[in-house]
């Protein structure tokens, strides 16, 4: 028994003990520490998890958006044993086969000239790394990045972050980063418009000075914050404006690449290569934890010359890298990739009927495997453009707890539903979700 008297694993029969050590040992986070106890997983496989009350879950949240290959893949697991048999840990400096062989995988898998990836503990670290790597490459020291974005929780990825996990944590720590608007208006509305498009990104860079601006950083399909399609032609024009400035773009995949909007990245589908791709959660699906930052050949010649300014002790872990190796096999031979881009089809057809029949949505956005439903006021407009207040954030609230309650798990970001189920998932389970979405939106439905 600890200090405070809570039972230790060793005297304690059940599982309850597990929830409560959490409660009292495990700072959660984004979270008050106040809040209710957690769930407690005791078993998972597939697209399902269970409780220790016995419920069953069907994840459709990916748990973070980063379990694509599902729980407790066996030929995954499998090949974690096996790599760890063969070499636990090697340090970044040393030539490593499970770590040369991810490198030459993503080089083929990425499109463009991307060719050479330095290997972090998780997409943060990945973005801290593009960023330090485009103010060493350009010598300039400003970021552009967008307000409805997530780049992670260190210190220069939170500083990048425009969303409201900011606020509690200004003043920010790095200098330099400038932010522009998102293609997206609340509710609809024209995105042709140019406080929206590449031409704002350029305005944004006549009052900075373009010259000063090393890299411009943005998720090529919005997650979190999201989901945000950026409209035919946005990516394009605002590689065509970084171009003009000698400016490097840097497109965050953490969430979206490794198949998750039904390719292999995000940017296949918006005919742009970056100077810098970021990506981590769908790398290895989370099993051990790894991000990458891939450059371009052109980043990869200058930093011949000069010394490159990131460095982890962690920095392509073996154990991370065999795991990924083993994740994009398990991927290939499975077809994984076209699993997601066929159910995807098949989820978006059950939301437009959705939206159909229930007045509380007003619209769908998404692509690929990965979805938002966004609620609406009695008004018809958006509930919330960012934080809401109780009131407005109850509808969706009750659509989140309906579906809990019916054995799905899905997520709510302000006021909009948020889906993103493995790839492996099958048709039925898709059935499934959507049947009791039918059902949990019907609480959204009574506020309108
Ligand atoms: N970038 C994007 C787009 C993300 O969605 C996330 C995490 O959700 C991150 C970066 C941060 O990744 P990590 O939590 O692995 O540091």
């Amino acid at each position: 028994m600890t200090s405070n008297g809570t039972l230790t694993p060793s005297t304690e029969k059940g599982t309850d003990w597990i929830a409560r050590a959490h409660r009292d040992h495990v700072l959660t986070s984004w979270s008050k520490q106040s809040g209710p106890d957690p769930i407690t997983v005791v078993d998972a496989a597939g697209c399902w998890f269970v409780d220790s009350n016995g419920n069953r879950y069907l994840d459709f949240l990916s748990q973070l958006v980063n379990l694509n290959l599902g729980h407790q893949h066996p030929r995954l697991v499998e090949a974690i044993t096996e790599q760890a048999r063969k070499s636990c840990f090697i340090g970044p400096t040393f030539a490593n086969e499970a770590r040369s062989r991810l490198a030459l995988e993503l080089d083929a898998l990425t499109p463009g000239n991307l060719t050479s990836s330095f290997f972090t503990t998780g997409g943060a670290a990945a973005n801290e790394a593009a960023i330090a790597i485009a103010r060493a490459v350009t010598g300039r020291h400003k970021v552009v990045a967008r307000y409805r974005s997530y780049h992670g929780a260190s210190a220069g990825a939170m500083t990048l972050t425009g969303d409201s996990r900011r606020w509690g944590l200004e003043p920010l720590t790095t200098p330099g980063v400038v932010r522009m608007l998102d293609p997206y208006v609340p509710g609809g509305g024209n995105v042709d418009d140019p406080r929206y498009s590449a031409a704002h990104l350029e305005e944004v860079l006549q009052y900075e000075n373009p010259g000063s601006v090393a890299a411009v950083i943005m998720e090529t399909v919005t997650g979190t914050n999201g989901p945000i399609v950026p409209p035919p032609g946005y990516l394009k024009s605002i590689r065509e404006v970084c171009d003009r400035h000698g400016i490097l773009l840097i497109c965050d995949e953490v969430m979206v690449g490794f198949g998750r909007l039904g390719t292999w990245f995000g940017i296949e589908q918006f005919d742009v290569v970056p100077d810098i791709l970021t990506t981590a959660k769908g790398i290895n699906s989370g099993y051990v934890p790894l991000g990458a930052t891939i450059v371009g050949a052109h980043i990869r010649d200058v930093l011949r010359d000069i010394a490159l300014p990131a460095g982890l002790t962690y920095a392509g872990h073996p154990l991370a890298c065999g795991s990924a190796v083993a994740s994009i096999e398990i991927m290939k031979s499975e077809g994984v990739v076209e699993n997601a881009a066929t159910q995807g089809a098949r989820l978006q057809r059950g939301l437009e009927e959705l939206t159909q029949r229930h007045p509380s949505v007003g619209g769908i956005r998404g692509l690929g495997l990965m979805w938002g439903i966004d609620l609406v006021g009695a008004d018809g407009s958006p509930l919330i453009p960012f934080k809401g207040t109780p009131e407005q954030s109850a509808p969706g609230l009750a659509v989140v707890k309906a579906a809990k309650e019916r054995g799905l798990w899905i997520g709510r970001q302000d006021s909009v539903i948020r889906l993103a189920p493995p790839l492996i998932i099958t048709a039925d389970e898709i059935d499934l979700a959507l049947s009791i979405l039918d059902e949990a939106l019907v609480h959204a439905d009574e506020a309108v």
